[in-house]
């Protein structure tokens, strides 16, 4: 995919002359006198152990007389697996922040004619697998003025790990997660210090579910399961099916490897570089610096009780009556340990619901009565999640409940998001109008309103001391809603 032959072309476009002052924009342009020169790249390239790497957009081997080949048809047959896409570098989950120009894009297509363009894809990216790694690439990017990108897995809603004309720091190979056989004490600080595992910025939330798994513990990251564990997710919350339970990621971390844009290495933790910590800790992805190691507090593994429903109503008129009942539960349902998703489309609800720690499905059961009254009320037809199951049941741990009930995502080729957090008082005392607004803001091409019921619980409680820039609503907000819709050109 990414030959010694196509670097040499990008290092090709490189001038002889060096770097423009810092005050000045940033060098994105591989023809312009400010880009640094083949002898430079070489200089980088021989730093990092020979892992600078040219990018390309991920449909460009089906593109330029290329179209039928094995590379075109993998990147076909492969272009909406979300597991896929982490592993190529130049690759966005949604792929519309690839090509910021619709009129300049790089789609998978069969005809080799179309011309194919970078778009947004970095230009070169360091493929690091150490932290010295991230450092050089940053210390690189500060002398030659450089626009810096940094990507663990491309899942970022805003577009924000890919960029015009930049060098990319790819971390998605920095991914070896390690259950501590000791209990952990951060570095600097005393004490008996507790069960953790400590993960690479490429680790996946799967991954990390598995390893935890094998070890008997486990720890909320989130539900997604391509999403990196230390990139974008730790540094700006992490809600997770556990997090009512166990807290969000970011309350769990305790203590955080940084590459700051300085190129130095630190340590942030509660003993040493703690406004780089508080900060790391919900100031989000690619702020304050580059993770190269987050350390998280894990806890026994625990039972999960679960609860799927696909629900078709008679009318539209019942749908929006049983969603009204159904928003009117959710202060009771949070009250009784209940945590989980729930999506809204124009003819449809589906629901996954969790009941983490509860000792067997009938127990859990018992709490979600309302929601077996109301589909009863509605008459609303209750079937099985295709492939999976329908109703409650019961699983000995959280892996099995992950590895049953989460499947991975697919990629999108194109989506624009937006999401509110709903208080637990509106959900107390005006729960009817929530209900309403949601049903008011279903986009009418399909798509449903995602409801994360992920917020509040633990977060507002056990985990309330701890000090981090979180956006502070999560404590009271039990219900996190997104609407998605597509993306228009
Ligand atoms: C399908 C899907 C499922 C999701 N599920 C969940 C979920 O269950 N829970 C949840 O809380 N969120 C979820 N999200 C949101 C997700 O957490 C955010 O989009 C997050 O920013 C992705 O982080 P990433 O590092 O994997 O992605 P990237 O696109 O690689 O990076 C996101 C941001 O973080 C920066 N960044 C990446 N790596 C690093 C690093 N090592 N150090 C510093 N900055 C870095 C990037 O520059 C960018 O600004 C989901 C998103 C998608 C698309």
């Amino acid at each position: 995919m990414l030959s010694l032959l196509t670097i040499t072309a990008v290092l090709a476009l490189a001038s002889t002359t060096t770097a423009l002052p810092a005050s000045q924009c940033r060098c994105t342009d591989p023809t312009a006198a400010c880009w640094p020169n083949a002898a430079e790249w070489n200089r980088l390239n021989a730093t990092v152990g020979g892992k600078l790497i040219a990018v390309t957009p991920p449909a460009a081997s089906c593109h330029e007389g290329d179209a039928g080949d094995a590379a075109c048809a993998d990147e076909i047959h492969n272009q909406f697996d979300s597991a896929w896409r982490i592993n190529q570098p130049g690759a966005m989950q949604n792929m519309n922040w690839e090509s910021p120009n619709p009129l300049q894009t790089c789609l998978p297509t069969a005809n080799a004619t179309t011309p194919c363009f970078q778009g947004a894809v970095p230009v070169l990216a360091v493929n690091a697998t150490s932290a010295s790694d991230v450092q050089a690439a940053i210390v690189f990017a500060g002398e030659y003025n450089l626009r810096l990108s940094v990507r663990s897995t491309g899942h970022d809603y805003q577009g924000r790990s890919t960029a015009v004309g930049s060098l990319l720091v790819w971390v998605r190979h920095m991914d070896v997660p390690v259950v501590h056989d000791e209990k952990f004490v951060p570095e600097g600080c005393s004490g008996e210090g507790v069960t953790a595992v400590t993960a690479g910025p490429g680790t996946s939330n799967v991954e990390l579910v598995q390893a935890n798994g094998a070890a008997g513990v486990a720890v909320g990251t989130g539900a997604g399961t391509t999403v990196s564990v230390s990139g974008g997710l730790i540094t700006s919350g992490g809600h997770s099916p556990l997090s009512r339970k166990l807290g969000l990621a970011t309350q769990n971390v305790l203590e955080l490897e940084v590459v700051t844009a300085d190129g130095k290495l630190l340590i942030a933790n509660r003993c040493q570089n703690q406004d780089l910590f508080w900060a790391l800790r919900g100031g989000g992805g690619g702020t304050f610096g580059v993770v190269t190691r987050t350390t998280l507090r894990t806890y026994p593994s625990l039972p999960v009780a679960t609860t799927l429903l696909q629900l078709v109503p008679p009318t539209a008129a019942a749908l929006d009556a049983f969603f009204n009942d159904w928003v009117e539960a959710q202060a009771s349902l949070a009250a009784s340990g209940w945590a989980g998703y729930f999506y809204i489309g124009l003819n449809f609800m589906a629901v996954a619901y969790l009941n983490p720690g509860a000792e067997s499905a009938e127990a859990a059961n018992a709490t979600f009565a309302p929601v077996w009254a109301a589909i009863e009320k509605h008459g609303m037809n209750s079937h099985g999640f295709p492939g999976v199951f329908s109703g409650t049941r019961w699983f000995p741990t959280y892996q099995d409940w992950y590895s049953v009930v989460i499947g991975p995502p697919s990629a999108s080729p194109g989506a624009h998001v937006s999401s509110r957090l709903f208080d637990a008082s509106l959900l107390e005392n005006n729960a009817s109008a929530v209900a309403s607004t949601l049903l008011a803001v279903r986009p009418s091409n399909g798509n449903p309103v995602i409801g994360h019921l992920v917020g509040a619980g633990a977060i507002g409680s056990e985990f309330a001391a701890e000090e981090t820039s979180l956006n502070p609503a999560w404590r009271t907000s039990p219900l996190h809603v997104v609407v998605t819709n597509s993306w228009e050109d």
